[in-house]
């Protein structure tokens, strides 16, 4: 399935944002990555050299079928038709410079593979605000999310977007990751699961 445009969603778990040292805002921070940035579930996954530090962070994403502009929250889900899990690879130490300067974050969100991507499970209007997920690296759990502790939930993301977008066929979401980002490094093999969507596992190379 074609991938159309890639929304991200930043800072809408509270303990995430603290790990960052950053303070919730009332509205959260969106930026996007090209489709190209996609790297399949078991490709290899080539972590950036002389760059600083790579985060994973693991997100719920979300796949719209469509919708337009000014999407009523009450209706935002029947325009979702799929999920997966991806990593929003993030080049933190770059990504910290940027934000230092008052500069776009793209340069350390929206770089060739920074978007691993799992495979699509239909959406069967499972509770969106009721799921759970973790991130393992080597085996060892890093990540446990659950998607009741977002600040702002799926629909009401899909609502803001679609204010400033018109949403279409093929545009994803990445809805936010929550606390225990970490470093990646070459070696490394990164498993992100679901029950109920999936496990989907890369090497770092
Ligand atoms: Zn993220």
């Amino acid at each position: 399935m074609d991938v159309k445009r890639i929304f991200c969603i930043g800072r809408n778990y509270s303990a995430h944002i603290e790990e960052l040292g950053n303070t919730p805002d009332e509205a959260f921070v969106v930026f996007m990555k090209p489709a190209s940035s996609i790297v399949p579930v078991g490709a290899p996954l080539p972590i950036p050299t002389g760059r600083g530090s790579l985060h994973h962070e693991t997100e719920l994403v979300v796949r719209l079928s469509g919708g337009g502009a000014d999407i009523a929250e009450s209706d935002a889900l029947n325009h979702v038709s799929h999920l997966t899990l991806g990593l929003d690879l993030t080049l933190r130490d770059l990504q910290n410079q940027l934000k230092d300067k008052g500069q776009p974050w793209e340069l350390s969100k929206s770089f060739d593979h920074s978007a691993p991507l799992g495979e699509w499970k239909p959406y069967q209007k499972q509770d969106l605000q009721a799921l759970e997920f973790t991130c393992h690296v080597n085996g060892q759990l890093r990540q446990h999310g659950k998607t009741r502790e977002m600040l702002f939930g799926v629909a009401r993301q899909i609502h803001i977007l679609s204010r400033t977008w018109a949403l279409r066929d093929g545009d994803i979401v990445y809805t936010g990751t929550p606390a225990g980002v970490g470093p990646l490094v070459a070696g490394d093999r990164i498993a992100i699961e679901s029950a109920g969507i999936g496990k989907f596992e890369w090497n770092c190379v």
